[in-house]
């Protein structure tokens, strides 16, 4: 096949939609008035703003009131975390999450460990699985919040949301979810979910980044992370970014209404996992075999180096992402694939590839014609191959 582009990396970003950039347009270049301003200028602004919290809300089966825009899911996290755990540090100080979670989460609970409170980690499976009941034997009664991610950026595992969120309302504690990954991609419905707290980041969706909101259902007080003139009912300061919102709401409404194309997508994704396997000897899937978003693939090369294999796809036009070392900025593997129990030679041998409504038949092709070369290369060069 002649040479092309294929970017298979949609997890770590995706392509902003031009139907987003249009909606949002009018709001930098006519309507960019403060919605903060009392003059109808500004309040034009506002009411965008208002209208794209409402869009979201009914996309999400929520309350306007419980959504508050973001500059990221970074912030979104922090924001929830953080929140949670300085609002109730009179119940306790004890905070659990998984192993598996984006560092967004970690980090953040790494701060928080220096700060005075205590971390459990939960264990996942194999297949990068947290069991809800491993999480109902690490409430204890000093327990404020449960912090489980959707879906696993890197391995694709969706996890027991739900579930999870039955245990921690029993218990009374709160439950926070990173669905950063899972929005557009898994049916959510935030009042059937039962969640107190889940984080959105729109350039997982095709819109810019920089977007993201933080659902908090009513009655759930967690503090400021951001102090400032007192907007978004004084929870979130920062004169709104009310294109950015625009763009949001967008953005979300159109990974709704695509939704049924995921079919086609998951059975891409299936394509590549069982012709890759079939045709490549010493190699394995990463997460779980079927609940697992639809768009991930992520395979183990044993006697592979991730960045070396990453640069070959790139000389052949095709954009991936690995597990390993420096593509990172870090000499670690993932943390996700050594917390699944992969050795850190596999771990380091791990490629990504995050597929999306604009992956077609020929890319798949085109990636099943070229990955297995490079493997083969790689592997003549290394002499663990070879011993
Ligand atoms: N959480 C997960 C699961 C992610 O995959 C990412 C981004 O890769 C984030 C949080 C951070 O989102 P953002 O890039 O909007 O800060």
């Amino acid at each position: 096949m002649e040479k092309r582009f294929v970017y298979a990396d949609n997890a770590a970003t995706t392509k902003p939609d031009p139907r987003v950039l249009e909606a949002m347009k009018p709001y930098l270049t006519e309507c960019w008035g403060n919605p903060s301003s009392i003059y109808s200028f500004g309040q034009d602004a506002k009411e965008a703003l208002n209208k794209a919290r409402a869009k979201i809300a009914s996309l999400m089966g929520c309350d306007a009131g419980e959504i508050y825009f973001t500059s990221c899911g970074t912030e979104s996290d922090n924001w929830a975390i953080r929140g949670a755990a300085y609002a109730n540090i009179r119940k306790g100080k004890h905070l659990i999450t998984t192993k598996v979670e984006h560092h967004a989460v970690l980090h953040t609970m790494e701060a928080l460990k220096k700060e005075g409170f205590e971390v459990t980690y939960l264990d996942v499976d194999e297949y990068g699985m947290v069991s809800p009941e491993s999480v109902r034997n690490a409430i204890r009664d000093d327990t404020t919040l449960v912090a489980v991610m959707y879906a696993n950026n890197e391995i694709g595992t969706v996890m027991p949301i739900a579930e999870i969120a039955k245990i921690t309302k029993e218990k009374k504690v709160l439950f926070f979810t990173d669905a950063v990954q899972a929005i557009g991609h898994e049916k959510i419905n935030l009042h059937e979910l039962g969640a107190d707290m889940l984080s959105c980041s729109g350039h997982k969706i095709n819109a810019p980044k920089g977007t993201g909101f933080l659902y908090i259902r009513k009655g759930v007080g967690i503090r400021n992370l951001i102090e400032g003139g007192g907007q978004e009912k004084g929870k979130r300061s920062g004169t709104e970014n009310v294109a950015y919102a625009v763009a949001l709401a967008k953005a979300l409404e159109l990974a709704c209404e695509q939704m049924p194309d995921l079919e086609r997508v998951a059975a891409m994704r299936d394509r590549l996992i069982h012709e890759i396997l079939a045709k490549i000897p010493d190699t394995r899937l990463n997460g779980h075999p079927t609940q697992r978003l639809p768009g991930n693939v992520n395979i183990s090369f044993d006697f592979i180096e991730g960045e070396s294999m990453i640069l070959l796809l790139d000389s052949c036009g095709i954009c991936a992402s690995t597990g390993s070392a420096c593509s990172n900025n870090s000499l670690e593997p993932s943390h996700v694939l050594l917390a699944i129990g992969l050795p850190h030679e596999k771990a380091h041998g791990s490629l990504r590839l995050s597929l999306s409504h604009e992956t077609t038949d020929e890319d798949v092709d085109y990636i099943l014609e070229k990955l297995p070369p490079i493997i083969q290369r790689l592997r003549d060069m290394s002499p663990l191959y070879n011993a």
